[in-house]
């Protein structure tokens, strides 16, 4: 009998240490939410790890608690708020636009009726790092070569895509395209497994340092006919890549590409209460919510309420109602 307790205990003891609750009792009725990010040295996954933060200080109050994934980015997030895997996702405003108008990724299945924007985040830019050892100078000199492009479930891939696209390439004729995921493209690069790749990520972000501080030299590659881009489809602006963040790479000046931004989606079916407590704590928390990441440097309420497709979801609104951000 006594064995059995014992073991009972420690079952127990367990399902609270993996779902890290030992510090503290779960009250009745808490609300778990995971919100899906992207690779582990991206932006979306420290992101997640902020927004969770500051909603976390307030459990008690709310009875929230919020809970991170990484996971194979964009279009992956989407689809896992779709169908109620995931509460949240952090996902490029190209891919908010497409899944709502159901093109691209969205084509066979059609609109995403019941996404929903929260609010948007950080900026990010298409970014092309190639080796100095593998001859490109400039984008054409992709040709022939071995690109990652990034993973299905990606938001790169399709920019990437797009700047081919630009530039009268055909990712499936002119290179070799490979498929995998960001965090693993810095170790290939440095490998010498392929010559280059895309990733569409805010700055600083820690696969770009691994990939430049290596010691195999990389170069930041300019994506040329940013206006054609920008004139095709409405989510694209042109952006840069800030060298200052990335001191091993041998570009002297800041490199010309194009970008996006990085949103915060949920659906429709996730509880207005639980919507409107995420808002709310990162508005009212927005410095230190900033001092979080070198990305949110230049976050403000306004510009979060910018880029956003899809309808805001009403627990958000709400929130931004009472503010008079709406
Ligand atoms: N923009 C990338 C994607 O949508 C993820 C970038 C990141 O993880 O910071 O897949």
């Amino acid at each position: 009998m006594k064995i059995v307790l014992s073991c009972c205990v420690a079952l127990v003891f367990s399902v609270f240490v993996l779902l890290g609750l030992g510090s503290e009792p779960v009250q009745a009725g808490t609300t778990f939410v995971t919100i899906g990010t992207g690779g582990l040295t991206g932006v979306y996954y420290p992101t997640g790890g902020a927004i969770a933060r500051i909603v976390n200080k307030k459990r008690k109050a709310y009875g929230i608690r919020c809970t991170v994934e990484s996971t194979g980015g964009s279009v992956f997030n989407v689809n896992a708020v779709m169908t109620g895997d995931l509460d949240f996702g952090i996902v490029q405003s190209d891919r908010q636009y497409q899944a709502m108008t159901g093109v691209a990724e969205w084509a066979n299945k059609g609109p995403q009726k019941d996404l929903r924007a929260v609010f948007s985040i950080h900026p990010e830019s298409v970014t092309l790092v190639a080796a100095v050892d593998s001859g490109i100078d400039t984008f054409a000199d992709l040709k022939g070569k071995r690109v990652n492009i990034g993973n299905p479930g990606s938001g790169q891939r399709q920019n990437a895509i797009d700047a081919f696209w630009a530039n009268g390439m055909d990712y499936k004729k002119d290179l070799m395209a490979e498929g995998v995921k960001a965090a693993e493209a810095p170790g290939l690069l440095q490998d010498g497994r392929i010559d280059a790749f895309f990733y569409t990520v805010g700055h600083p972000s820690g696969a770009i340092k691994e990939a430049t501080a290596g010691k195999r030299k990389v170069r930041f590659i300019a994506i040329p006919n940013v206006d054609k881009l920008t004139a095709q489809f409405p989510y694209y602006a042109g952006a840069a890549v800030p060298i200052r963040s990335y001191p091993g790479a041998v570009n002297k000046a800041d490199v010309s590409t194009f970008g996006v931004k990085a949103t915060l989606v949920t659906s429709s079916k996730v509880p207005e209460a639980v919507v409107y407590a995420i808002a709310k704590e990162v508005f009212e928390n927005l410095e230190s919510f900033k001092k979080l990441h070198p990305a949110f440097a230049a976050l403000n309420k306004q510009d979060m309420l910018e880029g956003l497709s899809v309808p805001i979801h009403k627990g958000a609104l709400k929130y931004y109602k009472e503010a008079g951000l709406k």
